[in-house]
């Protein structure tokens, strides 16, 4: 076996990532080796290689964190995974396990937990080490290729989508129809909600209705707001923002119904202005989501080997991946992009 591998490396942020040879790593007591098929790229990976955060990774590091593969070595005493076994490697890497969090099925935001692509290195590489507690189970009809944007795109669009409360025949928007959001439009679906579909780009919204959108709303247009709340019979009972765009913050805001429930998981760097008086009188829940925990993993990939839900998927070699970047910062990306590795002669 060659003991070297291709990977897509941040070096500088803001900088083009660099392609480099670097040593398959080891896995020690614990840890598990991963032989990357695919991995999708999620619109956080920009955000990390542009150092977009308060919180920062280390630098050199390797993004991506919808990375899927086969376990190809053991360190000393695993047991939750065998060798041949197909898993995800997702943003959620590791947890501690014991904290108040974790023990509460809370453990995104465990104060221990790593995070794939980011404080650990991630898919955009030939191999990963990954820790086989916190990996995801891909279930044995899913291919690689569309595995992949289920364990990032996919949870979290799902679990922010349960975070809003709705319940069947509820209306949801869902804002930015990206990555996330044409896989949030499918999941609103499948669990009985209408859905009202928003972005600034007349091709999403396209996509949006053939994958089921009841209504679309494009906020370029005057008064999107009104709209909206004229659509939905005076609100939708949740919004779901994905949009990497403050601007889409404060409008999802408004589009909330009384009493419903605004979920905030796009993450653009910044801060958004809040009606106060708005949010108070008409009693409105505005929560953050942070991916998902295990289970919300597992329930994800289920609707997935259902067929119930799928990503569209782009597929690019890891050489491509800054011209990927480039044009997912100028909004090109019809859905999701997933890197694909060919491992020919290994
Ligand atoms: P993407 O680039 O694939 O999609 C973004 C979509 O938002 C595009 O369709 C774009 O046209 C649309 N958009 C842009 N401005 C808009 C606006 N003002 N109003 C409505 N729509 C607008 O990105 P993605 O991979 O889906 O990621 C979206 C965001 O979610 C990123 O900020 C990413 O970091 C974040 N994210 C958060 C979590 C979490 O756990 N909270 C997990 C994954 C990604
Ligand atoms: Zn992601
Ligand atoms: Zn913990």
């Amino acid at each position: 076996m060659q003991n070297h591998m291709q990977a897509a490396v941040v070096e500088q942020f803001g900088q083009p990532l660099v392609i480099q040879q670097l040593p398959i790593p080891v896995p020690g007591a614990g840890q598990i080796l991963v032989r990357t098929e695919a991995c999708g790229v999620c619109h956080t990976d920009l955000h990390a290689a542009q150092g977009d955060w308060p919180i920062k990774p280390g630098l050199p590091f390797i993004p991506g964190h919808e990375g899927i593969g086969i376990v190809t070595a053991l360190g000393a005493g695993v047991t939750a995974v065998k060798m041949g076994d197909r898993v995800g490697v997702p943003w959620l890497y590791s947890a501690c396990g014991h904290c108040e969090y974790c023990l509460a099925a809370r453990e995104p935001v465990c104060a221990s937990a790593e995070f794939g692509g980011y404080t650990k290195n991630g898919g955009f590489a030939e191999y990963i080490l990954a820790d086989p507690n916190y990996v995801a189970h891909i279930p044995a009809n899913l291919a690689a290729r569309d595995a992949a944007p289920l364990i990032c795109a996919g949870v979290t669009s799902y679990k922010g989508i349960k975070e809003t409360q709705v319940k069947p025949g509820d209306w949801i928007v869902i804002s930015g129809v990206g990555g996330l959001g044409h896989l949030a439009v499918q999941f609103a679906k499948a669990m009985g909600l209408h859905v009202c579909a928003v972005d600034i780009d007349d091709g999403k919204l396209a996509h949006a209705r053939r994958l089921g959108a009841d209504v679309t709303v494009n906020v370029r247009q005057n008064d999107a707001i009104a709209v909206v709340r004229q659509m939905t019979g005076g609100g939708a009972h949740g919004v779901l923002i994905t949009a990497p765009s403050l601007s889409a913050f404060k409008q999802g805001v408004g589009m909330t119904r009384k009493w419903g429930t605004c979920v905030l998981v796009g993450l653009p760097p910044g801060e958004f202005p809040t009606p106060l008086f708005d949010v108070v009188a008409n009693c409105i829940t505005i929560r953050g989501s942070f991916v998902g925990n295990r289970l919300d993993m597992a329930e994800a990939l289920a609707f997935g080997a259902e067929g119930k839900v799928k990503a569209d998927i782009e597929l690019q070699p890891l050489t491509a991946i800054n011209s990927v970047l480039k044009r997912m910062e100028q909004g090109e990306i019809p859905a999701r992009v997933v890197l694909e590795f060919g491992h020919q002669g290994h």
